[in-house]
């Protein structure tokens, strides 16, 4: 008999095996592992052991399950399979699962095989994709169905199965359902004599997996979960075992049920998850920002509200001024629900307009004037905006359509417009400013935020940190991100200050600990990974005014706070965590030392989160699923594109009054505690050092340039931190150039969304399914590169500095190497350029590094580049100097200089302004006034000096001097 199965064996067509087996697993396309799924904390790493927790279905129950069996001709096993597929796919939110099963393995073609002695039993994997349209029964009968054409094919080894998965030594799953056909374990208790006793069996074999079910059927029906307690915890398992119960009992009972409406939560749980995800009622009067404002400038006129260098507003000067700006806007017809566009530097001015835009009841929309020019077109055309606000040196660099009004701030006479603020009526519902984030069809997208959801994220953010007439809140975020609008904000409307660092010093740790202690600093901002830079630098430890520091934008790593929390004894580390459709942030936590992980917290005042699966049910404690946001914190929606608002910002399920929900996109779960651990994302949405990128944005701006077939792009970590990767294939009989591609995105994009390299391919991987695979992608170019060494002086010289400013070996700078590919970025670019200026007295214009990004072509650039020569009398805003009246620029300045080095003759930030006065003129009065800003403002008498080791300001003791030439003849 024996020898009649190895024939029949041998006899098998193991092709329809590996057929079968392939389709099956082509299924998957994540990790459905339960443990990988479940929250573990460190608490629950106990010694490695096993559990076991067991649970019996009761008579009527039992019953119950086997009636439903009956009825839709199936089997009490299937009935199992199907729950466990179930809870198995709401734990891991994928489409596809696979749990390991037992078979007997009995051949049941063979004549007689159940007379052969030996254990015959395999294990296989079942896979399943449970939809959440199928009721109960269609379900169970497709479960049936897959298991009977299993059977053909179940002799099959286990490890040749998961070869063909690819997981290597890996098991494809880490649970396993043994359903004892025979209930061996009551057998053997019933016929044991007295006195004996029969281990239990079915843990006999399957322990090497996590966790294993083993259901035997007797009177009632007995689930034993077994458990390796590395990798569960009884709070767990528990959790799971009454939630299988649950689906079970669901199944007899409503059989016509969508299984996607079978909940796993019922009773406490969601009262208790609901709990968790609804922030407490409060802020009643909050009145509206502007007005909050409004209110502090009359209760102190004369407190300091806003400093930029040397510039001070008062309270008083700072709602005269921007009333005043606001009364010119309302006569050039803005009102509420206008979109008022204000590309400027950061500046004052900024703060003034911002303001005035919302006294006048208009929504601003920020505009970057860095960004490409297509880009500014696209968002100031979609947004239609009819007033522009801007500077006059700014002005240039705007492509303004006919028929936009442009205000130049820094040269409009607002001065004969009544100080008192326009009586408009603006209430909550109206649009307070309009933020473009990227977009993953092609284009940025525009999130409309109201008054009311700002209002209420800043009183929020008042009652939780408490800021005081002595905090001093630094505003350094670009303002086109929504950080800037509690940066701007908050402080105003409490009676605390505003320290405005000039534009670029946000990138810069030494300049922001200057700035701290200039500014006397107490409260800011940091992306973690410029945290991460911040905390590193030397001069951390002389920030002692810090009280608060927020973070947000990105993962906070656990690690980086604890190290913050140690550098800074004293100071406050909070995660918040929101996006640009929910008024900035929508959770809050508060670091701890010692924290393992940073969760991203609970829900702010008067707005809901919900962690729920794909098809909007709650999902239990611990398990992840997309994370939805509700309250008044939600935007309005998307500008102009009702289809995606529709999309994202969906009917609450929860809410008996008809609110919306926001998907975020992102996953997030319950700790133990009731607190959002944050989880990634479940789209192609990045973040590079906090930014929001849509990959989808990119790659149709790749595929928009002649030549380019298709066009994936990846975020990937590189030496200096995560990186973007672009991969791109020709149409035939065209070639496509890295280069000309690059230079085509830094037109479109702005230049943190322009990947640091573009691969061209023959063609994309693709995996079974047809998609593209983004895992099987190469490696970005350099890594394959064959080492050539640097050559010459320059060469050397620059794979030198090349190595500082990246953070890498010497060594490993080729010749052949891409700064852009070794991980350089448009920041560390700009870190090139002035350390090249510092060692060599040599100015690289900063296109070069973007032109010639391998080191062997920018070498020669450098030789051509200019070399500094001694300094000539410059212009630019100098910050007040220390003793021998010297200084180092800024980075604004930096820039100033850097561009009149390229060009003198370029008028580039020269501006020229005539006013007409008509009147009677005291001119010893302006005299007398310009004497006194004279002496007032070290920058008007200042230059720039230029010696061996780099440029300082310097000032001079210049006298003032005034001539009056009588032109009454002219
Ligand atoms: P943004 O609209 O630029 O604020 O980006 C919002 C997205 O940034 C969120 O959907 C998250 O993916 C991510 N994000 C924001 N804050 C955090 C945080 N504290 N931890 C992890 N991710 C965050
Ligand atoms: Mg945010």
């Amino acid at each position: 008999r024996y020898r009649d199965y190895i024939a029949w064996l041998q006899q098998r067509d193991t092709k329809a095996d590996e057929v079968y087996w392939r389709e099956q697993l082509a299924k998957l396309d994540g990790s459905t592992w339960l443990a990988n799924a479940l929250l573990r904390e460190e608490s629950y790493q106990q010694e490695s052991g096993y559990g076991e927790h067991r649970v019996t279905l009761d008579a009527m129950l039992t019953q119950r399950l086997e009636q439903l069996a009956r009825e839709e001709r199936v089997t009490v096993n299937t009935v199992i399979q199907a729950a466990w597929a179930l809870m198995l796919q709401r734990y891991t939110g994928q489409r596809a699962v696979v749990f390991g099963a037992t078979v007997s393995g009995r051949p049941t073609d063979l004549v007689g095989s159940q007379q052969l002695l030996g254990l015959f039993i395999n294990t296989l994997p079942v896979v399943l994709a449970p939809r959440a349209e199928q009721t109960v029964g269609d379900w169970l009968r497709e479960v049936q169905a897959q298991g009977l054409s299993m059977r053909e094919h179940e002799h099959t080894p286990l490890n040749e199965i998961q070869r063909w998965a690819g997981a290597g030594g890996r098991g494809l799953f880490d649970t396993l359902v043994v359903y004892e056909n025979y209930p061996v374990d009551a057998a053997f208790k019933e016929a044991a004599p007295a006195g004996l006793k029969f281990g239990e069996i079915a843990n006999r074999e399957e322990t090497n997996y996590p966790l294993t079910l083993a259901v035997s059927q007797a009177a009632t029906i007995d689930m034993r979960y077994g458990f390796a307690t590395e990798a569960f915890d009884e709070g767990a398992i528990g959790q799971i075992a009454s939630q299988m119960t649950r689906l079970l009992e669901a199944f007899a009972q409503h059989r016509d049920m969508r299984i996607g409406n079978a909940a796993l939560p019922v009773g406490d749980e969601v009262t208790g998850l609901l709990s968790w995800g609804v922030g407490t009622k409060g802020y009643d009067d909050i009145g509206l920002v502007h007005q909050r404002i409004a209110r502090e400038a009359q209760a102190h006129p004369e407190r300091v509200a806003v400093v930029y260098g040397e510039t001070q507003l008062s309270y008083g000067e700072l709602d005269a001024q921007a009333n005043r700006l606001a009364q010119r806007l309302a006569k050039l017809g803005v009102g509420p629900e206008m979109r008022v566009g204000i590309a400027v530097e950061r500046s004052v001015e900024m703060v003034v307009g911002l303001l005035a835009i919302l006294k006048a009841g208009g929504a601003y929309v920020p505009l970057d004037p860095e960004y490409p020019r297509e880009r500014l077109a696209y968002m100031l055309e979609d947004s239609g905006v009819a007033l522009l606000l801007t500077q006059s040196w700014v002005r240039e660099r705007l492509p303004v359509a006919e028929g936009v009004t442009l205000l130049e701030l820094d040269v409009v006479d607002v001065s004969a417009e009544p100080a008192v603020a326009p009586q408009i009526s603006v209430h909550g519902g109206n649009l307070a400013y309009v933020i473009y984030t990227s977009g993953s069809t092609g284009r940025p997208k525009g999130a409309a935020n109201r008054h009311s959801a700002l209002s209420n994220r800043l009183a929020w953010m008042q009652s939780a940190y408490v800021l005081e007439e002595t905090d001093v809140v630094l505003q350094k975020t670009p303002f086109s991100f929504d950080v800037s609008v509690w940066e701007f904000f908050w402080p105003l409307m409490t009676g605390a200050r505003l320290a405005v660092a000039e534009p670029g010093a946000h990138r810069d740790p030494q300049r922001l600990v200057e700035l701290i202690g200039e500014y006397g600093v107490t409260t800011l901002h940091f992306v973690p990974s410029m945290l991460q830079a911040f905390a590193a630098h030397e001069g951390v430890k002389t920030c002692r005014k810090l009280k608060r520091i927020v973070c947000s934008g990105e993962a906070l790593p656990a690690d980086l706070a604890n190290r913050t929390l140690e550098q800074l004894p004293g100071v406050g580390l909070y995660n918040l965590y929101g996006p640009t459709e929910a008024a900035i942030d929508v959770t809050h936590w508060t670091c701890r030392t010692g924290d393992e992980v940073v969760p991203i917290g609970r829900p702010i005042g008067n707005v809901s989160t919900h962690v729920l699966d794909a098809q909007m049910n709650l999902v239990p404690r611990g398990v992840a699923g997309e994370l939805y946001l509700g309250g008044v914190g939600l935007a309005r929606g998307y500008l102009n594109r009702a289809t995606l608002t529709a999309e994202r910002f969906v009917p609450d399920p929860f809410d008996a009054n008809g609110g919306r929900l926001y998907r975020t996109g992102d996953l997030a779960r319950w700790t133990n505690e009731g607190a959002l651990e944050y989880l990634g994302r479940i789209d192609h949405q990045v973040k590079v050092r906090g930014l929001r990128i849509e990959l989808g944005e990119i790659e149709a701006q790749l595929v928009a340039q002649a030549g380019v077939r298709e066009a994936v792009v990846t975020a990937q970590e590189g030496p200096g931190g995560t990186r973007l990767i672009a991969y791109v294939t020709a149409h035939p009989d065209h070639t496509v150039e890295q280069q000309a591609l690059r230079e085509a995105l830094l037109r479109q994009l702005p230049d943190y969304m322009v990947p640091s390299a573009i691969m061209v391919l023959e063609a994309l991987p693709l995996n079974p399914n047809g998609k593209v695979d983004r895992k099987a992608l190469p490696a970005p170019e350099y890594q394959t590169r064959s080492y050539e060494a640097p050559q010459g002086e320059t060469e050397e010289a620059l794979a030198q500095i090349w190595s500082e400013v990246l953070g890498i070996d010497i060594e490993q700078v080729s010749r052949t190497d891409n700064f852009f590919e070794l991980g350089g970025d448009s920041i560390l670019a700009i870190k090139l350029v002035s350390r090249i200026r510092k060692t060599h007295g040599i100015e690289l214009p900063l296109q070069d590094v973007f032109k010639h990004p391998l080191l062997a072509d920018l070498a020669p650039a450098m030789t051509k580049a200019e070399h500094i020569e001694p300094a000539r009398p410059g212009s630019a805003i100098v910050r007040r100097t220390g003793g021998d009246g010297s200084a180092p620029l800024s980075h604004a300045q930096e820039r100033l200089w850097f561009l009149w080095r390229l060009d003198r003759n370029s008028p580039a930030y020269n501006t020229a302004g005539a006013i007409r006065l008509q009147g009677e003129l005291d001119t010893s009065k302006v005299r007398r006034t310009l004497a006194v800003i004279h002496a007032r403002h070290q920058v008007l008498h200042s230059r720039f000096e230029e010696n061996g080791e780099g440029v300082r300001q310097q000032v001079a003791n210049v006298p003032f001097s005034w001539s009056e030439p009588d032109l009454s003849q002219e």
